[in-house]
């Protein structure tokens, strides 16, 4: 399979209605080979470059609600969203509002402002275990900074992390997940000093038997958990998991992180915490947080954030952190997130467009699993369930990409890799999931391999 330039059949139609040219258009194209010159990869985040669908990526020039326009001017239905911040469409009135109001009163300080004290009230207020929070400037500051925060608490050095958890690209996370239970100290990256991996334990999810036991062997920290994992594609915990983790956590005097970067304000109002009724020691949090701007956050008990300096001995810092732009986009999106029937709305558009995949395989006999969790979900080519890492990398991913193709040029913007989710917003809703459904129908006849 040759990537972009994919077999599509006659007649794809763009979201438009018009007939679609496979691949990405010739002003992507063109931007692409400028970008390749001057940035490694020609993108500033790695999964961005389509690599992983054999192609490469489409240039995006703007958005609105749940559709976005590519350089060559083609609309598609986006349901990549991001990666998740934009839980309420492109370019949400309200959140424009906000920002374009910030921005006329200065957009940046360096001291403290009223906005980042709105914002962390907010926070606490959904967020019950959080009764103190920080906030940062990207995810990987909030979750590198919670482990330093975890490790000062405890005076222990290991963490325990799963095998598909993605936790930010800090050093110490960024560990390979072996095929033995209790493999450390691979770095899943080079420039990584095997030292620095050296304290952090990789075991499967959903196994509480293998947490048990890398407890027993080493004292953590932390056991750091997407409580519904996001980035091997949606991986649900099984009933019991999240509660084992709370109760194996105090037995072992560890502290229980839930990084909640993707699931926060997504899977429930207070994040999955709230769905699966679990009290976590510590939370993460970025992307709807900030609404569509670069922020991250972390927080939970009271005594341990008051190690952070400067009322501790805990360092953690950032010049742009709780930036006024940044704080004015995060707390219109969780206010407008505070609409009645919000997350009715996307559980029902959520489970719309799974079912109608999972219809669409059906009748082009291709084995198809569709993992969801309120608006998060990843089509999994197998049959059967997914609960680790293992059962996520048993999926033909090659019928993935060929279906990401088909749908990208019928006008549907999927992630480009087969282990992301597809985020559901409160922009879409019957028209898109349709509008879907009908590219996913010929689709599917291609991720077959009959195109
Ligand atoms: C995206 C993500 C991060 C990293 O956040 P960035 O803002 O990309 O640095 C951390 N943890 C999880 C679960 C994520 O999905």
């Amino acid at each position: 399979m040759g990537g972009e330039g994919m077999e599509t059949g006659e007649g794809a139609r763009t979201a438009q209605g018009g007939v679609g040219t496979a691949g990405p258009g010739p002003a992507s194209l063109a931007l692409m080979e400028r970008a390749q010159r001057r940035i490694p990869g020609g993108v500033n985040s790695p999964v961005r470059a389509a690599r992983a669908v054999g192609g490469r990526p489409r240039f995006l020039r703007s958005g609105r609600g749940a559709y976005a326009v590519d350089a060559d001017g083609r609309e598609y239905v986006d349901w990549a969203m991001s990666y998740g911040p934009l839980i309420l469409g492109h370019a949400h009135p309200a959140v424009v509002a906000a920002v374009t109001e910030a921005a006329r009163h200065g957009t940046t300080f360096g001291a403290p402002t009223e906005a980042e004290v709105r914002l962390a009230e907010t926070i606490c207020e959904r967020v019950p275990s959080v009764e103190r929070v920080r906030l940062t400037s990207s995810g990987t500051e909030a979750t590198m900074s919670a482990l330093r925060l975890a490790r000062a608490f405890t005076g222990r050095d290991d963490v325990i992390k799963f095998a598909g958890g993605y936790h930010g690209h800090a050093d110490a996370f960024l560990v390979e997940a072996g095929s033995g239970v209790l493999s450390t100290g691979i770095p899943g990256s080079a420039g990584v000093p095997e030292d620095t991996v050296r304290h952090t334990v990789v075991v499967p999810y959903n196994d509480l038997a293998a947490v048990e036991e890398a407890l027993r062997q080493r004292p953590a920290a932390a056991v750091f958990v997407e409580p519904v994992a996001g980035n091997m594609g949606v991986v649900a915990p099984l009933p019991g998991f999240l509660p084992g983790l709370r109760a194996l956590c105090d037995r072992y005097g560890a502290l229980l992180v839930f990084d909640e970067v993707i699931t926060g304000f997504r899977v429930a109002r207070g994040g999955a915490q709230e769905r699966y009724g679990v009290r976590p020691d510590l939370t993460t949090m970025g992307k709807i947080v900030g609404g569509g701007m670069p922020v991250g956050a972390f927080g939970g008990r009271a005594d341990i954030l008051s190690l952070l300096a400067p009322e501790g001995t805990v360092f953690q810092a950032g010049t742009l952190s709780g930036n006024p732009l940044a704080m004015a986009a995060g707390l219109a999106t969780l206010g407008e997130l505070d609409r009645p029937g919000t997350y009715e709305g996307l559980e029902r558009t959520a489970a719309a467009l799974a079912q109608g995949l999972e219809e669409a395989a059906r009748e082009a006999g291709v084995a198809l699993y569709v993992a969801r969790v309120g608006s998060m979900l990843t089509p999994f080519f197998r049959a059967g369930s997914v609960t680790n890492l293992d059962d996520v990398r048993a999926s033909d991913t090659a019928a993935y990409a060929r279906f990401y193709h088909a749908m990208a040029d019928r006008g549907v913007l999927l992630p480009p890799s087969p282990f992301e989710c597809l985020f559901v917003s409160t922009a879409h809703g019957d028209e898109e999931v349709e509008r879907t459904l009908e590219a996913a129908r010929p689709a599917m006849r291609a991720a077959a391999g009959g195109a």
